[in-house]
């Protein structure tokens, strides 16, 4: 059986493990530490390292990971990082036969100029790209590609289990509420993970198929998400960019 792990790492990070038997793969170790002691607490071997962009938060522990159990590196091939060893873009496929799990690249500019994520298994491994009810803040690309980049996560299936990087979903569905106050679905989902928060667990994996009914940066084309960020601009916009534009521009002064 396969099972994916959080693991938590500086304030509000997750390092995903993803182990199978005795094998296991870590997901944007921005600290060895607590990725390195759950692989001995647990004996496991590292088959692999996966990395989605450049920033610290996601590869400060990669290169004390690959010295320690001589694991592969997997990166973006658009980013220089120092401690890849296998970069990847765009349509490969990256095979762990000791796991049985293949994954497939996706580059997902925006966030960082060169970001990819990893899907498989059914899951989607999406750093800072995608988040629960949000999205990555455009650091080095324009809306058009983050809004592109979110485009190919919708179209996965919606049972899609969604690993994001960061503990942001409670700030994120604030912010969500203001652009879509009436989302039923929405509501629902704070009050899930407001429990969920209360009891110290994680709000992730979520799915696709939820992101969909209550993730604004998802919703560009429905007609409140229209309306709300119509407001905001002060004049009607055009969906989907501009309307992504218009919310990513409210998101960062929430
Ligand atoms: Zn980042
Ligand atoms: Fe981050």
């Amino acid at each position: 059986m396969i099972e994916i792990v959080p693991i938590p790492a500086f304030e509000d990070n997750y390092i995903w493990l993803i182990r199978h038997g005795a094998s296991a793969i870590v997901v944007d170790p921005g600290d060895a530490v607590p990725a390195a002691d759950y692989l001995r607490h647990h004996r496991l071997s590292l088959v692999a390292i996966l990395l989605t962009h450049h920033h610290r938060d996601h590869t400060g522990g990669a290169a004390e990971l690959h010295r320690l159990f001589s694991a592969p590196v997997y990166g973006p091939r658009r980013e220089a990082i120092a401690s890849i060893t296998h970069p990847v873009g765009e349509s490969d496929v990256i095979d762990f036969p000791s796991l049985g799990i293949a994954f497939q690249v996706l580059d997902v500019p925006g966030h960082t100029a060169g970001h990819i994520a990893y899907y498989g298994i059914n899951t989607l491994f999406c750093g800072d790209a995608l988040f629960a009810c949000g999205c990555g803040r455009l650091f080095e690309g324009s809306a058009q590609q983050m809004h592109a980049s979110l485009a190919k996560f919708s179209a996965l299936p919606d049972d899609t289990k969604v690993c994001c990087a960061h503990e942001y979903t409670l700030e994120n569905i604030h912010f969500a509420k203001l652009v879509e106050p009436g989302n039923a679905a929405l509501l629902e989902r704070e009050h899930r993970d407001r429990a969920t928060r209360s009891q110290g667990r994680p709000t992730l994996p979520s799915s696709i198929g939820l992101e969909k009914l209550t993730n604004p940066f998802l919703r560009c084309g429905e007609p409140a998400v229209i309306a709300a960020a119509s407001r905001f601009a002060g004049h009607p916009l055009v969906p989907p960019v501009d309307v992504f534009a218009a919310i990513r521009q409210w998101r960062d002064q929430v």
